[in-house]
């Protein structure tokens, strides 16, 4: 029996707008405009579940949960996640670790970097220790300075038993 240990990385850009929800690490963030997108547009949750597909070798989030399908309009990212570390588990991987980082001037992640954890962690069937979050400012800089959106990096690292 061989361990063998692999690492992905995913990222994701998502623009903000006024008429939707903040969702970020599955947590609802009040106050501040909600992201772009087809499903809640979690773009934390959607670099995660793309660190562990590459991780694993097995595409990204894309080929499994394309943004044409009506089944994964406003769904839940947490639940792609779950769907994600189900693929994981069924293909022999075990998640071992995650580090995600949030470029973003608002909102700031501080205070809901453990609820975070908690969330992602989860449906991944690891402990919120294993789940590092970085929040980052831009100071103004560019235009996720300009509060036009924010982008979120993820690394992945998982193990499998190979004979
Ligand atoms: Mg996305």
């Amino acid at each position: 029996m061989n361990d063998l240990f692999q690492t992905g990385i995913g990222f994701d850009s998502h623009p903000f707008s006024e008429d939707r929800r903040m969702v970020l690490g599955g947590v609802s963030i009040p106050g501040v405009p909600g992201l772009v997108g087809h499903s809640d547009a979690d773009a934390l949750t959607h670099a995660v579940i793309d660190a562990l597909l590459g991780a694993a070798g097995l595409g990204d989030i894309g080929d499994h949960f394309p943004d044409t399908d009506k089944r994964y309009k406003g769904i839940s990212s947490l639940k792609l996640l779950a769907h994600t570390a189900q693929l994981l588990k069924s293909k022999g991987f075990k998640v071992v670790h995650v580090d995600g980082t949030v470029l973003a001037d608002r909102p700031r992640l501080g205070p809901y970097k453990e609820k975070m954890k908690a969330k992602l962690s989860k449906p991944m069937g690891v402990p919120p220790s294993a789940v590092n979050l970085k929040g980052k400012s831009t100071q103004g800089l560019g235009p996720f300075g300009q509060q036009a959106g924010l982008v979120a990096w993820a690394v992945a690292t998982v193990h499998r038993r190979s004979k």
